[in-house]
């Protein structure tokens, strides 16, 4: 069966050459600061749900997944090390006034979607309301991001709130974005499973088929200075 989950969609529909250079050609793409300070915050708050962890267990869970890679200097990482320790405090706080029901953290799907597909995913937080229906929600960071408003027709959410409908039995009431460095939190639109479906076959039939034919933005790409088709190194001539 061919897999398909929410990054390898997003890499194809970023560039056709991004999805080949990472899941066909075996490479990856190299941590920055970003990348290394979102996975640390995310080992914590998935540490923080499973195990209902008190402020001080959280921010040693932080210290102990610590990742150290990607950042230019010492100093710069202290500095990224302790916005970090601030931001799970008032995250901490957060929680603890909210008093929201966490069902998972960090919760897999694996559901055969037809045509030879396997749709699968990972969700970082699963909520349960009083009704008995669930949420799904996935952590952002925030530090850029200005979450307003509703998302619509949101794939990523989308392929989570359908995988955990599909593995529990259940209605998935709320899709949402967890904004962490500013407690905010940002509903999604569900696809609708027809519309979904059918874009991620869609999607899957073309990566099946090695089509290559769209390609992204360099300057904004991981693999931009690695991959054989950028054309950033010419930008910056
Ligand atoms: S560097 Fe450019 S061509 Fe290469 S994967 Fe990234 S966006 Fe695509």
């Amino acid at each position: 069966m061919f897999e398909l989950n929410y990054s390898k969609i997003n890499a194809y529909l970023f560039c056709n050459y991004l999805y080949k250079f990472i899941y066909i050609d075996g490479n990856y793409t190299k941590h920055n600061r970003k990348t290394s300070f979102g996975l640390s915050i995310h080992k914590a708050l998935k540490e923080f749900g499973t195990k209902r962890l008190g402020i001080d267990r959280l921010l040693n869970s932080y210290e102990e997944n610590w990742c150290n890679y990607g950042y230019s200097n010492g100093q710069e990482m202290m500095d990224y090390y302790y916005k970090g320790v601030d931001i799970l405090k008032k995250f901490y706080e957060y929680e603890i006034k909210k008093k929201s029901t966490i069902l998972y953290c960090e919760d897999s799907f694996d559901i055969d979607i037809g045509e030879d597909f396997v749709l699968k995913g990972t969700v970082d937080r699963i909520d349960k309301n009083d009704d008995g229906s669930f949420n799904v929600i996935d952590y952002k960071l925030g530090l850029e991001e200005n979450g307003e408003g509703l998302v619509k027709n949101n794939l990523q959410l989308s392929i989570y709130a359908f995988g955990v409908s599909k593995k529990y039995f259940v209605r998935v009431k709320n899709l949402k974005y967890y904004f962490v460095s500013n407690l905010k939190e940002v509903e999604a639109e569900y696809m609708g499973e027809e519309n979904l479906l059918s874009f991620i076959k869609d999607c899957g039939k073309k990566m099946r088929d090695s089509v290559f034919e769209k390609k992204g933005r360099c300057s904004l790409c991981l693999a931009k200075d690695i991959c054989q088709f950028s054309d950033f190194k010419y930008d910056k001539i």
